[in-house]
């Protein structure tokens, strides 16, 4: 059905997606006395939360990780796990009395005549609103390179995304690709869970960092830097790295030639050591070349070796996805990313908002909460 009224403010404002950045938006929305309801394509809150790996924890603190309006309890620990993370999203939509509706995907975004948003949605829904979030994830669309030969590999293939645990990899050869936070540590995970081999495939050497020195969480660091010039805090980062992580050159994992936050800025933050380090020293996880091609049952890695793993684990990321929902609207770059992130709409699309699609080395929970506060705050001045 189609709302039509000259008022916008009686339509709600729609946020698209159920995660953290979602639930952040709405509820600081409903704070401020306007109507929000969240639109999420799976059956509950945190969908991407419940599908990650078992072991993982946030490598950012509970303290800094929170959104608007609600603590994570003390309970949950420094470090809080996984399932304790859907836990306090599911709180969190409770307290706030969020308006939800699940398993409603939306499609498209267009913009009507009289300055309202239309939302094409599941079953042929048409969805008025006075503004819209999207707060669909950075980390939304698996992505596998386009590997040569990959179509004809013999043996298993899978994206980080469907691992869970190192069970079904046990006693198994196993060959990880991409050294991210995921890759790094997911490599870790099949090497203490009984993977015969382990190997990682790097392409860039990583930045490693700990994720904390001397009770200091490295996100601290990251936050305190964050508006310092990128040639200092590279020198600065080059320093506390011959300090605090262990040369593992002799493993086969040379220190990185770039600068950390000069990588950073390319986006890719650096890796937080949770076993990582370890396992390389003791020898349980190799690393090795990148991944060039497929031949059969082999992977041809960069300098030409060939391996023939059981099982390959692409850790190789993810896009946004944002392309059928709103690249008809001129609002993305060229690497389909919002060109206006966070608290500004785009100039030729006004009241639409995006959040969580940057990468920030401050922590992404702790700027989905920021911007959250400040979408909301534009969207109720009605700029
Ligand atoms: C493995 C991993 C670990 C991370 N650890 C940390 C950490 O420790 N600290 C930190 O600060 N950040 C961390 N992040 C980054 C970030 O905080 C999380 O990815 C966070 O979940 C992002 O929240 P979000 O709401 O933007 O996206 P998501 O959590 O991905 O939520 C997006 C939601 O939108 C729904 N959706 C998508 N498309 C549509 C559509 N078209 N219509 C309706 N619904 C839709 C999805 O089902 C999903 O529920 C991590 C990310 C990953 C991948």
């Amino acid at each position: 059905m189609v709302t039509t009224s000259h008022d916008t403010s009686v339509h709600p404002v729609y946020v698209i997606g159920g995660g953290p950045g979602g639930l952040a938006a709405a509820a600081a929305l409903r704070t401020r006395g306007v109507r929000a309801v969240v639109l999420e394509k799976s059956d509950a809150v945190g969908a991407s939360w419940r599908g990650h790996y078992d072991r993982l924890r946030l490598h950012t603190t509970r303290r800094l990780s929170a959104l608007p309006g609600l603590p994570m309890p003390r309970s949950f620990g420094r470090w809080v796990a996984r399932a304790d993370v859907v836990r306090y999203l599911e709180k969190y939509a409770e307290v706030h009395e969020l308006e939800l509706v699940t398993g409603v995907e939306v499609d498209r975004i267009e913009r009507a005549d009289d300055g309202t948003w239309l939302l094409h949605a599941t079953g042929g829904r048409r969805l008025t609103g006075r503004a819209v979030v999207v707060a669909t994830g950075y980390n939304h669309t698996p992505r596998l390179p386009d590997w040569p030969g990959l179509e004809g590999f013999t043996g298993e293939l899978l994206h980080a995304s469907a691992y869970r645990n190192p069970a079904p990899y046990a006693s198994k050869d196993v060959l990880v690709v991409g050294a991210g936070n995921t890759g790094a540590e997911l490599a870790a995970d099949l090497a203490e869970g009984g993977a015969a081999r382990v190997r990682l495939a790097i392409r860039t050497v990583p930045h490693i960092v700990r994720r904390s020195t001397a009770g200091w969480p490295a996100q601290r660091t990251g936050i305190l830097v964050r508006r310092l010039p990128v040639r200092l805090v590279d020198a600065a980062g080059r320093l506390l790295a011959r300090v605090a992580v262990p040369d593992l050159t002799a493993h086969g994992l040379p220190r990185p030639d770039t600068g950390l936050y000069s990588r950073v800025r390319e986006g890719a933050i650096p890796v937080q050591d949770v076993g990582l380090i370890d396992a390389i020293r003791a020898g349980r996880v190799e690393p090795v070349a990148a991944v060039e091609s497929f031949d059969g049952a082999e992977v041809v890695l960069a300098d030409g070796t060939r391996l023939t793993p059981d099982t390959v684990v692409a850790a190789t990321g993810y896009r946004r996805g944002l392309e059928p929902l709103v690249g008809h609207l001129g609002v993305l770059d060229d690497r389909g990313r919002p060109r206006t992130p966070g608290p500004v709409s785009p100039p030729n699309a006004p009241g639409l908002y995006f959040t969580g699609f940057t990468n920030p080395i401050s922590g992404m929970l702790r700027e989905l909460a920021r911007d959250a506060e400040r979408i909301a705050r534009r969207i109720a001045s009605g700029r």
